[in-house]
């Protein structure tokens, strides 16, 4: 019945014609693209055409034959599209944790005489990690708070510096209220800071409308451009033409340069996003992130979260209908506007039931403390993707399947 009901809303589903652009492997459902996106052709076309023809046989020349020297640039445009960024202020470049860090330091200076970043408990480690390591390197020009997601807003003050937020919990998938927390920060004077990790090509984003000061992301989760592809930062328009332009991140690099083929031994820094890159771009999987990209350009992202929410709420109506919402909580917010594009559930045995639906072809993930993790990726998951997955699901739980002892061990990645 449920399968019934999946393929009639796969049917009339206007992004159905999406998932033939991506690689599935057979006999796989797969609900992790929140952790690593599935890989599309036109990835995997342009990595072989990047690695046979432009480096295998252009090879020094692709610099300028191939606009490789100008592909942090483009790509960074590309992504602003999807995040409400107008042309100049993303680049794709380095790791979120890399990006922060320059964000942070950023946030610093043009905010000289305060020293407190406040940010979430449950936020995602490297967030608060990078903020520990500058608190380390500044020692009393930088400190960190953490508090409630609650309390967040309460807790910015006069002294608050940046906020540093990330708009969808990775555990939990609540997403917070941006609107709310910038308007708190302006008028108290903090900057924000927002991790985009869970919602770029997930759901709308309006960075620009919003008013957020920075924010930074990845492009291997929602955004499918593969294993460790470089991340993305954006930088308001209002701060790269402020006085602090040209030197707004300390990790001068050549390439952030105004001038880097003049060699000098004088770091000016690019005018613009530019001053943001630091060394050589990682060609090969910065051309796998454009390639990713055309599978979002005939579409909208409020397409996009529409699926998204009907996905889950499809997913939650069929764990329902097999008696599993009592068994396994789900621990995300019930409402979808206030939710990501996950849904997470707790069991003591979680670990067990994640790798036992491995097994059986249902890719999801475990985190920490006991935590079931399904994302949804409106581009290539189906509704039937939905209805059969639930079924393993109940079908392992009742059976007590995930009782085996090979589903036990943890390996070092969950
Ligand atoms: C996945 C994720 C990261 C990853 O950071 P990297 O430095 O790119 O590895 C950062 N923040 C959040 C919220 C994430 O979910």
């Amino acid at each position: 019945m449920a399968l019934e009901k999946a393929r009639g809303l796969d049917q009339s589903d206007p992004l159905a014609a999406k998932r033939a652009l991506f690689s599935i492997p057979h006999d796989t459902i797969y609900l992790d693209g929140n952790s690593l996106g599935v890989m599309s052709h036109a990835v995997n076309e342009r990595v072989a055409d990047v690695t046979r023809r432009q480096w295998g046989k252009d090879l020094i020349t692709s610099w300028n034959k191939h606009g490789w020297i100008d592909l942090p640039i483009t790509v960074g445009d590309r992504i602003g599209k999807l995040i409400g960024a107008a042309p100049g202020q993303v680049i794709c470049c380095d790791s979120i944790s890399i990006n922060l860090f320059k964000v942070l330091c950023a946030a610093l200076q043009i905010q000289s005489g305060r020293t407190q970043f406040v940010s979430t408990e449950d936020n995602f480690p490297t967030d608060l990690y990078m903020i520990q390591g500058v608190e380390r390197l500044l020692g009393d020009r930088c400190s960190l708070t953490t508090v409630a997601e609650d309390d967040l807003i309460a807790s910015i003050t006069e002294e608050t510096a940046a906020v540093v937020v990330t708009e969808v919990n990775f555990r939990t998938g609540r997403r917070l209220d941006l609107a709310k927390i910038t308007a708190q920060a302006h008028d108290k004077g903090a900057l924000v800071i927002v991790d985009l990790a869970h919602s770029a090509g997930a759901m709308p984003v309006t960075l620009d409308a919003l008013g957020i000061d920075f924010a930074v992301g990845c492009t291997y989760k929602y955004l499918n451009a593969g294993p460790g592809a470089p991340a993305f930062v954006y930088v308001a328009k209002k701060w790269l033409s402020s006085d602090f332009a040209g030197a707004l991140q300390p990790l001068f690099g050549w390439l952030g340069h105004a001038e880097p083929f003049a060699f000098s031994p004088q770091y000016t820094g690019a005018s613009g996003i530019r001053q943001f890159l630091v060394g050589t771009p990682p060609i090969i999987s910065l051309s796998a992130v454009d390639a990713a990209l055309d599978a979002f350009e005939d579409v909208s992202m409020e397409a996009i979260r529409e699926k998204s929410l009907q996905l889950m709420e499809f997913w939650l109506s069929c764990m329902g209908d097999h008696g599993l919402l009592t068994i396994m909580p789900c621990v995300s917010p019930t409402e979808g506007t206030i939710r990501g594009s996950q849904l997470s559930f707790a069991h003591d045995d979680a670990y067990a039931i994640c790798q036992a639906l491995i097994a059986r072809g249902v890719v999801a993930d475990f985190r920490a403390p006991n935590y079931l993790r399904f994302g949804f990726a409106p581009l290539y998951n189906t509704y039937e993707d939905v209805a059969r997955a639930v079924a393993r699901l109940s079908e392992i739980v009742y059976s007590g399947a995930y009782q085996d002892k090979a589903f036990q061990s943890r390996a070092a990645v969950t």
